[in-house]
């Protein structure tokens, strides 16, 4: 169901007394929101902070997953380790996973239907680059990593699926798509859903925008029509910006 959600992507940020320290700050401080809050610890951490969130409205999500159930994966993490800490959310296809980690539309497919598979609900990341974005492409470059990565789910799936636009250009940059850049792209977004499923599916899907969200430019953004929250990089790491970003919305 289409809602309000602010979720924060810590990266490799943060060791564990940090995380403890930043999610004690973040619960004390949390304002009454009916947006769903969301932080995304690195995986060492992610079972203490799911622990410690318990019966917090702050929900943890794992930035990454393996799509098989288990096996010789080296460093992998599986769904249903991720289950058995209590963590039922996950971010898949985050553009430093593509870009560094070499992670393609087939893989992301892959990855995510394993979390559906499991019941498991998938903030799905996409974006065009720079480059891509000068020449014109930006609108065909996202509709095609949507169509590779999620078209060929079925209608059903859609209620566990949040979306997160991220143009490359403007992730970690501070650099940011003007509120009418994304408003543009949000609803393209729609408008492809729309054509792929109906409208129904597409007017019920949250879609974040991503990239060097602030305190100073939030409210902006996240009043656009087709903008239902943020996810959130370098500002999430500090909880009075986090805070204040989720008093944006
Ligand atoms: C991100 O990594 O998802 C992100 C949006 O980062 P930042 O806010 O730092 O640009």
């Amino acid at each position: 169901m289409r809602s309000k959600i602010v979720a924060g992507n810590w990266k490799m940020n943060k060791n564990l007394s940090e995380t403890k320290a930043l999610l004690e700050e973040l619960s004390e401080k949390l304002p009454a929101t009916e947006a769903e809050v969301i932080v995304a610890p690195t995986f060492v951490n992610l079972a203490d902070s799911s622990r410690m969130l318990k019966s917090s409205k702050i929900k943890v999500a794992a930035q990454n997953m393996h799509f098989a159930e288990n096996g010789a994966y080296t460093g992998e993490i599986s769904a249903d380790m991720l289950l058995n800490i209590d963590v039922d959310l996950v971010i898949i296809g985050h553009s430093e996973r593509r870009a560094y980690f070499g992670e393609t539309d087939e893989l992301l497919s892959k990855k995510v239907k394993a979390a559906l598979a499991k019941n498991m609900r998938v903030i799905f990341c996409f974006g065009e680059e720079l480059e891509e974005r000068k020449a014109g492409n930006h609108f065909s470059v996202v509709e095609s990593q949507l169509k590779n990565g999620l078209f060929d789910l079925p209608a059903e799936a859609w209620q566990h699926i949040v979306l997160a636009y991220e143009p490359v250009w403007a992730i970690g940059t501070g650099e940011t798509a003007s509120p009418e850049q994304a408003q543009e792209m949000h609803a393209f977004i729609r408008k492809t859903i729309t054509d792929a499923y109906n409208a129904s599916i597409a007017n019920e899907v949250s879609i974040l925008y991503g990239g060097s969200v602030k305190p100073s430019n939030a409210r902006e953004i996240f009043s656009k029509q087709d903008v239902d929250g943020g996810l959130i990089g370098g500002a999430a790491l500090v909880a009075d910006n986090f805070i204040s970003i989720i008093q944006a919305i």
